[in-house]
């Protein structure tokens, strides 16, 4: 992976900037996204946020290397304290890390977000803990994408101003992506499925406390929500 050429995951993100949108890219690692954008003429203007000092010194140097230290400004900062009013921005990526960290990141500055009006989200894991977030702080699912790539299953979120109502079902497995139902969303259900499955079994043998029996609803509830779907 480079600038021009992304991993698959990171190039669907970037399919969801729009043209002509002023982004910033929490937690930019390299600024691989951020290069690409502007390389292919989606943005003009972008910003490559980093909390770690040695990606960021990555990031610098790419941009450097890229010759785009015009287009993209690179800050070392926590989160949404990456993002200045004066820079205007209007979309916010935030790719590759857990579900509970990226909205940990979006509580943490709310004012950052004022001039946002699209979010896009690859939560590596908990997506669930996104579209919660997302539906108390009225942010609506514009789209969702689930993908496989180096035997690993990602999702993508975009998200827009506006309400949304999710059933436990929705929040849980994605409402677009419910409605899909592609091969890889099955995929990554069947085995959950599976994962849980093994759980009710070790469980079985276990001795029955009040935790055991609150843990085995749990999971009973979750695999009858999945197969529903499914
Ligand atoms: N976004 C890139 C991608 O998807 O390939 C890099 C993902 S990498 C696994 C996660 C990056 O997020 C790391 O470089 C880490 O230092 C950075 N990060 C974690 N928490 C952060 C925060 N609060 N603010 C900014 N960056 C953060």
């Amino acid at each position: 992976m480079n600038a021009q050429k992304l991993s698959k995951r990171l190039e669907t993100v970037a399919s969801f900037v729009p043209t002509g949108a002023v982004v910033a890219d929490i937690g930019s690692d390299h600024a691989y996204l951020p290069c690409y954008l502007v390389h292919n003429g989606i943005v003009a203007k972008a910003i490559a946020g980093e909390v770690v000092k040695g990606p960021f010194e990555s990031a610098l140097k790419q941009v450097k290397l890229e010759g785009m230290e015009e287009q993209i400004t690179v800050r070392l900062a926590d989160g949404l304290k990456a993002v200045e009013k004066r820079d205007g921005v209007d979309t916010i990526t935030i790719a590759g890390m857990g579900g509970p960290l990226i909205v940990s990141i979006l509580e943490k500055d709310p004012e950052a977000l004022n001039s946002v009006t699209r979010l896009i989200l690859q939560p590596n894991i908990h997506a669930r803990v996104i579209r919660e977030w997302a539906m108390k702080n009225h942010w609506a699912v514009l789209d969702e994408m689930i993908l496989k790539e180096d035997e690993k299953i990602y999702e993508i979120l975009v998200l827009q101003r506006g309400e949304m109502e999710l059933s436990e079902q929705e929040i849980l497995l994605g409402k677009h992506l419910m409605a899909n139902k592609s091969e890889v969303f099955v995929e990554k259900w069947s085995k959950e499925i599976e994962n849980w499955k093994r759980i009710l079994t070790s469980i079985e043998r276990a001795d029955a406390t009040s935790d055991i029996d609150k843990k085995r609803e749990e999971v009973t509830h979750l695999i009858k929500l999945v197969e529903e779907a499914l």
